[in-house]
């Protein structure tokens, strides 16, 4: 990327003429294109010349957004879905097959713990290890060890993976490399600088902003090396090395399970993508205000924020992260029920959902991680008082009075 992250972001639809001299890629929601010369349709479906054939693998305006997905990352090539998860699944079952082991970070979200758990149905092995640091993973590698997977800052506890670590050993040992930037961003960070293979958004979150459109994407750094990975089928090892993987993605992923993002929320994402530096800004700076708060106050026995000197990766997530983030976790003192206290509070809004422009709040031991039981959670860190809290970038001074006024009232 030459100009900055939100310049590139603002006129990369602008490097093709648009019609009309249009300011935005049009919404396209054709399903089937047509080509006047059958041989061109034959060349698209081969591969061998860009274009596109059937709505499921992509449409000029998911184009248009996988550019941009790819500028901000960095990389080469980006695969959209309709949702996060559905990016995060069709990954794993485009590149792994019955037999493989992967390390993953134990501090994950919940949704892809539950992932994990449908593919160890089919014959592979997980190892869920303490990522913070880099000896854990190396300790449980085996030979037949093809991805490590980790999030940057995990959800709900905030512990930090042990980004670079993990990249230098998976450089070492020529191992798949995937990072969720979910909670961080490009903006935030680009996985790209510790070495990840491939990069995983939810668009959902942050890139998109205002909770109107899901949508997620796999992003290719460019730094793995598809010549040695031995899970490409012979069907795609026509693409040029660097592409296999991408492709088999966009074939066995996104064309097979069929989760595609669809034209009018690519245009949604594609919009909210051209603020997300402004509101990451904002949302970071009103959660470490509210994280201090926190921290000082008499009723609250714990706050998790990689922003504060006492966050065990605190020196790490400052060393990487252009800020801290929107993820906040609290534990209150003994007594307080927290659901009385999300009661409380005015404007804070109770809801799952992160990195809106709204301040969201949410009891985590009864709702998304009710599920994975008690013995998992404390594995994870979760109290059964935990909260967690997505800042938005509402005014800050209304959400400190907001949280002080529903601290007095508890
Ligand atoms: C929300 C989230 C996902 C899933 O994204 P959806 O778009 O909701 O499917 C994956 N990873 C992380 C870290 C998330 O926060």
């Amino acid at each position: 990327m030459k100009a900055g992250f939100t310049t590139t972001i603002l006129h990369s639809d602008l490097e093709s003429p648009i019609e009309h001299n249009a300011m935005h890629k049009p919404m396209h929601p054709a399903v089937a294109f047509g080509y006047p010369d059958a041989g061109d349709l034959v060349k698209v479906f081969q591969g061998l010349q860009p274009g596109y054939a059937y709505g499921r693998q992509g449409v000029p305006t998911t184009g248009a957004l996988e550019s941009k997905i790819t500028k901000m990352e960095d990389g080469i090539g980006t695969v959209s879905f309709g949702t996060g998860m559905a990016a995060i699944g069709s990954t794993f079952t485009s590149l792994l097959r019955a037999g493989d082991h992967v390390v993953s970070s134990l501090f994950l979200f919940g949704n892809t713990n539950s992932v994990f758990g449908t593919l160890e149905g089919f014959g592979v092995e997980v190892t869920y290890v303490d990522a913070t640091d880099a000896a854990a993973v190396e300790a449980a590698l085996k030979p037949n060890t093809r991805m490590v997977f980790v999030e940057t800052i995990a959800n709900p506890r905030t512990q930090i993976a042990d980004l670079l670590g993990i990249g230098e050993l998976c450089h070492a040992r020529g191992l798949l490399y995937v990072v969720d930037n979910t909670m961080t961003s490009p903006y935030l960070f680009r996985p790209k600088m510790v070495g990840a293979s491939l990069v995983i958004n939810s668009l959902t979150k942050h890139i998109n902003g205002h909770g109107n459109a899901l949508g997620g994407a796999v992003t290719d750094t460019g730094l793995f090396d598809w010549e040695k990975y031995p899970n490409i089928l012979d069907a795609y090892k026509s693409a040029k090395p660097a592409m296999r993987g991408l492709t088999q993605i966009r074939k066995k992923g996104l064309r097979d399970m069929g989760a595609s993002l669809s034209a009018e929320n690519a245009h949604r994402i594609a919009i909210g993508a051209e603020t997300l530096a402004l509101r990451q800004t904002r949302s970071s700076d009103n959660a470490l205000q509210l994280a201090r708060l926190f921290a000082a106050h008499p009723k609250v026995s714990a706050v998790y924020y990689p922003g504060l000197e006492n966050h065990p990766q605190h020196a790490r997530a400052k060393s990487l992260f252009r800020s801290f983030g929107s993820l906040l976790s609290i534990e209150l003192i003994d007594g307080i029920d927290p659901v009385k206290f999300l009661n409380e509070l005015d404007l804070v809004v109770s809801s799952t959902h992160l990195g809106d422009n709204r301040t969201l709040a949410i009891p985590v031991a009864t709702t998304i991680y009710f599920e994975m039981g008690a013995a998992r959670r404390a594995q994870m860190g979760i109290a059964d008082g935990l909260v967690r809290l997505s800042i938005g970038i509402e005014d800050p001074e209304d959400l400190l009075r907001d949280f002080n006024n529903a601290l007095d009232a508890v």
